[in-house]
């Protein structure tokens, strides 16, 4: 039996002091056909907005009232649209508004960064990452190592769990640095892994990187919308991220990076260009030879995608509203009640939490292990016949993510209540 008290999952919910925003929200019905989708799945893609379709009808609209006159039209110009969003992006990450741009997709961010700040030489040319890292980074970083030359079994170095942890201790990070620190130029890392759901010490691991002369960028992926960042005051020198997962953005919506403002003005560092890097006052003077401008907007290419930003702004306004304080407040009570609540759901089985007990050390999501099972089974049956969407990742976990905007305590009371019984019946 499944032993843990409904009611007080709903009456966790009726007196939570940071309201849900789950009414903003298109919540899924249930596959399961009784009312809405317990949905758990917002590490992977986040839900949409109800105001997203409205703003972009609005672009549509002005796209077919203006035609090419949209570029300077009065409501929120085409040429300037991205300007629109860097500020709340910025506080979202912690950054100066110059420090921060709107731009590409993640992985294209990487390399964009890369070409500015993987600078190898004959001593120093290795790149630090994790080893349980999303596989598009893995890839990113060792075709980036061939592109200058290099092995990249030799030239990417992997940090790894202990041996029987799940884990990276922010102690073995710090011991490689100091190691191997001669040889590394580059320290890229995610600040939550996606796998494990752990949130790594930034502060910590940014400072030591650069006291070894490292340049240290970060993988914003699951932690930006998720946990409270300070990119700029932690002297972070880079850092990119995606818009899809926490930020409810849409299905490959348009990503985002940060530079450190001490790296604005240094003429040195080459970075790739078009159009969209030029001063944007002389832009249109249409010369051969580029203006350069002194913030992130100089590693912009191309002009912005109206379509795929407008439900960036959309989603970015809803941060704004809630703030990312409150926010991580009452992430940190669902969480705290779902790993309750996945106790009780696993007391019979043979599994364990991979992510950190501390709550410090991860943000919304509890990534659960279940030896000997098949987690895409697992997470399909409780998806179809339970209306909870989970995320299996071979061969044996299934993530849960109680996303603070949208997700309720009753939704994880629903998600732990599915997998104990999807766990303890034949199917
Ligand atoms: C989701 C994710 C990506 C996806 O990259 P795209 O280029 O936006 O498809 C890359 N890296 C990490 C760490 C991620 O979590």
């Amino acid at each position: 039996m499944f032993d843990l008290n409904e009611a007080e999952a709903l009456y966790l919910d009726e007196t939570d002091p940071v309201a849900s925003n789950r009414s903003k929200f298109l919540i899924p019905p249930a596959p399961s056909g009784d009312g809405e989708a317990a949905y758990l799945a917002g590490n992977s893609l986040g839900l949409q907005p109800r105001r997203t379709r409205i703003d972009l009808e609005a672009e549509l609209d002005d796209w077919a009232t203006y035609g090419v006159g949209g570029h300077t039209k009065p409501r929120k110009p085409w040429v300037s649209y991205h300007e629109g969003l860097r500020d709340p992006a910025a506080r979202l990450v912690g950054a100066l508004p110059a420090e921060t741009v709107v731009m590409n997709t993640l992985t294209v961010n990487l390399h964009l960064m890369m070409v500015s700040f993987y600078k190898p030489t004959a001593e120093r040319y290795r790149i630090l990452i994790e080893d349980g890292t999303f596989p598009s980074d893995s890839y990113a970083v060792r075709s980036q190592a061939e592109f200058h030359g290099y092995d990249p079994d030799d030239a990417v170095l992997r940090v790894k769990p202990r041996e029987g942890e799940a884990v990276v201790r922010t102690e073995d990070v710090l011991d490689l640095i100091e190691r191997e620190g001669d040889s590394i130029a580059l320290i890229m890392l995610g600040a939550v892994n996606y796998y494990t759901g752990e949130l790594m010490d930034i502060p910590t691991i940014t400072a030591a990187g650069r006291a070894a002369g490292i340049v240290v960028g970060w993988d914003l992926a699951h932690a930006v919308g998720n946990v409270e960042l300070r990119m700029h005051d932690w002297n972070v020198d880079w850092a990119a991220w995606c818009s899809y997962k926490y930020l409810n953005s849409g299905p490959g919506a348009v990503a985002g990076a940060f530079v450190h403002q001490r790296h604005l003005a240094d003429a040195s560092l080459v970075k790739f260009s078009g159009w969209w890097s030029t001063n944007a006052a002389t832009r249109f003077e249409m010369k051969p030879e580029l203006d350069p401008v002194h913030t992130a907007d100089a590693w912009q290419l191309s002009n912005p995608p109206i379509m795929a930003m407008a439900p960036v702004e959309t989603s970015l306004k809803i941060f704004d509203e809630v703030g990312m304080p409150a926010l991580r407040q009452r992430s940190l009570r669902l969480t705290g009640y779902l790993e309750k609540a996945l106790g009780v759901a696993l007391a019979d089985v043979p599994a364990r939490v991979i992510t950190p007990q501390d709550a410090e050390r991860r943000g919304a999501q509890l990534s659960v292990q279940i030896i000997g099972a098949d987690a895409e089974h697992v997470s399909t049956r409780m998806r179809d016949e339970y209306g909870v969407f989970t995320d299996a990742r071979q061969p044996d976990v299934i993530r849960f993510a109680p996303a603070p905007l949208y997700c309720t305590f009753h939704d994880c009371w629903r998600a732990a209540r599915a997998l104990h019984e999807v766990l303890n019946s034949a199917g």
